[in-house]
């Protein structure tokens, strides 16, 4: 049959050179890469011939072969896996389907190189490792259940063949022209027997079906043939006795399931006996991937039953915001034919998942207490994650929200604990406050803090998205209210606040005609227009009722479609600044209606700016300034 010769696309061209200029300078690796793909096609097929439409194949034996030939410098790793189809050869290695590893890409070129080991790590660059140690690669596949086969060979330049083949067993193999030893470089000897032991052993040793090393001695005198060694113990790690696994070994099976080349943060053992046996091996990354708050993104916990793979990304056992944790599952009591409509019923899953959230919880805890390094770490990378939980998971929002920080005015490096913040208020403060927004920037010089800025008072500033909902949802921290600084009218008085109720009402007497006028005048903006306490600086500010959406939360829901009357806010003056007080004045003493009007607009447009808002006529705004200026000079 014909050959075609095809080029990569761009992405996969690239990929292909950082492998071939090697960014990773630990070579060894690929073996693993490929075997990990060898073991998943193994798990493929045996979950098809437990299918309805099983393909007629003998399934008695699955293993992974690794073939070495030391004259011709070959290797070769073959599984009788589920192979794959031409056109799944074309789709799954002669591009890069998967967005995140086109995004890895934009991300490498923006930093110039640098630090591409470490990103490496965050993509699945699988089969092409197979070009840091090999300057050919061919691949043989022939899917289970179809005829005929595929041969894609490439020398990792700008293209690739394809070609169709009568005869190729079922499954896959790849076999790798070995580039030249270079001990400099990290390339090892990969014919060397003695090698490929070590690196199975130390990458793949968990691995559940053989990896079988294929003898390279020719028959003996009686033409007998040496036999094949299984190099691999096989074992699930996570039924092993815990003390007989080391960390290694955890960290590389995380690395198997997760496609992460970073070791993990935290591994998290459980193990439940009784009526539903089951054991679970999860894991925290170190890192947080791109796509954690897409939609689709993947959760990444197996399923195994009686230490048999089942399904990937089995988002039943954790909840949504611990989708970030990766590892494994394996239930002794579920029935290999389970389903996702199953499980999404199964009482015992639900048991499961409770255990896992409140495991994973009481990791995040021990953390924060005995690593406050990795803790930081972790907060940084998934906190935001967690934090859902404060508003979907009311079962467990104290423990959760006893692993939170937030970042503070108190100190800019380190964010606070609620407990540390608590301990840190001051003598009648009667509530946790917090502001919400887009930058810890924003907030700082946000209008709304200026009385606490010049109290003293600490203030949470919470710039997450989920942060405009779940201070609502949790209500209260130690029976303190969590308050925003930017809501409901602001009583300082607990807190130390120098006016007293008599000069309060006699400002209020002052203020009234203005007041009053201006309520009406900026009626369709505004619902009322009163005195301000909590500025010092600013003229004005705009405030939101207690129990109102803030403008940022009006915005979320409408970017979720949802229809959302728009909440009239209130605006606050400050009655010791001279520009309100100028207007007042001029409000007593009769001064020209339209320049009055104009004004109090621009004091509003002005305060709705201060909070990172824009004026509701933006053109009309600059006139109105642009006129005030070109009469200053
Ligand atoms: P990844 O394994 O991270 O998805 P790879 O580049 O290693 O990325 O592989 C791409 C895809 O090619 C795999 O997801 C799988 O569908 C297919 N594939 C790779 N190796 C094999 C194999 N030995 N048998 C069957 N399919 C394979």
């Amino acid at each position: 049959m014909s050959t075609e010769t095809f080029e990569f696309q761009v992405e996969a061209r690239q990929l292909l050179q950082l492998m071939i200029h090697s960014v990773y300078s630990n070579k060894d690796v690929f073996l693993r890469e490929l075997v990990s793909n060898a073991s998943d096609a193994l798990d493929k097929l045996r979950l098809a011939s437990l299918k309805d439409d099983a393909p007629d194949v003998d399934v008695s034996d699955p293993h992974i072969e690794i073939d070495v030939d030391r004259e011709s410098r070959t290797l070769t790793v073959r599984d009788n896996g589920i192979g794959m189809s031409y056109d799944e050869v074309t789709r799954l290695i002669g591009t890069i389907a998967n967005s995140g590893t086109a995004q890895f890409l934009r991300e490498l070129r923006e930093r110039d190189g640098a630090g591409a080991d470490g990103l490496i790590g965050q993509f699945g660059v699988g089969f092409y490792s197979g070009f840091m140690v090999a300057d050919e690669v061919t691949l043989l596949t022939r899917r289970a259940g179809e005829e005929h086969g595929t041969r894609w060979t490439s020398r990792g330049e700008g293209t690739y063949t394809l070609e169709r083949v009568e005869e190729a067993p079922q499954g896959t193999s790849v076999t790798l022209h070995l580039k030249p030893e270079d001990s400099e470089n990290q390339l090892h000897d990969y014919t060397s027997t003695w090698k490929i032991k070590e690196i199975v052993k130390r990458y793949s040793d968990f691995i559940t079906w053989p990896v079988r090393l294929l003898p390279t001695a020719a028959p003996g005198e009686d033409g007998e043939a040496p036999e094949a060694e299984t190099l691999n113990s096989m074992k699930a790690l996570w039924a092993r006795p815990r003390d007989e696994v080391s960390e290694d070994e955890y960290h590389e099976l995380y690395k198997h399931i997760s496609h992460d080349w970073r070791d993990p943060l935290e591994t998290v053992r459980l193990q439940a006996e009784g009526t539903f046996e089951y054991q679970a091996l999860l894991f925290i990354p170190s890192h947080a991937p791109h796509d954690l708050f897409t939609q689709g993104h993947q959760r990444g916990v197996q399923l195994y039953v009686k230490r048999v793979f089942i399904m990937d990304d089995c988002e039943e056992l954790l909840p949504p915001h611990l989708r970030f944790v990766k590892g494994v599952v394996d239930a002794q009591d579920l029935s290999l034919n389970v389903s996702r409509e199953i499980l999404q019923q199964d009482r015992h899953i639900r048991m499961i998942q409770r255990r896992l959230t409140k495991k994973v919880v009481a990791t995040v805890k021990d953390m924060a207490a005995s690593a406050p390094d990795r803790y930081a770490t972790f907060w940084r990378e998934f906190g935001a994650v967690l934090k859902e939980g404060l508003v979907t998971d009311p079962d467990n929002r104290d423990a959760l929200l006893a692993v939170c920080s937030f970042a503070t005015t108190h100190d800019a490096e380190r964010p606070a604990t609620l407990k540390e913040y608590a301990e840190r208020m001051k003598d009648g403060q009667e509530a946790v406050y917090y502001l919400t927004g887009e930058s810890r920037q924003a907030l700082e010089n946000s209008p709304h803090m200026e009385a606490f800025t010049a109290r003293g008072i600490e203030v949470l500033l919470l710039t997450d998205p989920v942060d405009e909902v779940w201070a609502d949802a949790v209500g209260e921290y130690d029976g303190k209210p969590l308050r925003s600084v930017a809501k409901g009218e602001l009583d300082l008085t607990e807190d130390g606040d120098g006016a007293s109720d008599e000069e309060k009402d006699k400002r209020s007497e002052e203020y009234a005609g203005l007041l009053g006028w201006m309520t009406e005048h900026l009626g369709e903006d505004v619902k009322e227009v009163r005195l301000s306490s909590r500025l010092t600086v600013s003229p004005a500010c705009v405030v939101s009722d207690a129990n109102e959406l803030t403008p940022a939360l009006e915005n979320m829901y409408r970017a979720m479609g949802q229809e959302i009357p728009h909440a009239k806010r209130i605006l606050e003056l400050n009655p010791e600044h001279q520009l309100v007080k100028a207007l007042n004045r001029a409000h007593t003493g009769g001064g020209d209606r339209a320049e009055l009007t104009d004004t109090a607009e621009l004091l509003y447009s002005l305060a709705v700016l201060a909070e990172g808002g824009r004026p509701k006529d933006s053109a009309r705004f600059v006139k109105l300034v642009a006129d005030r200026l070109e009469r200053t000079l």
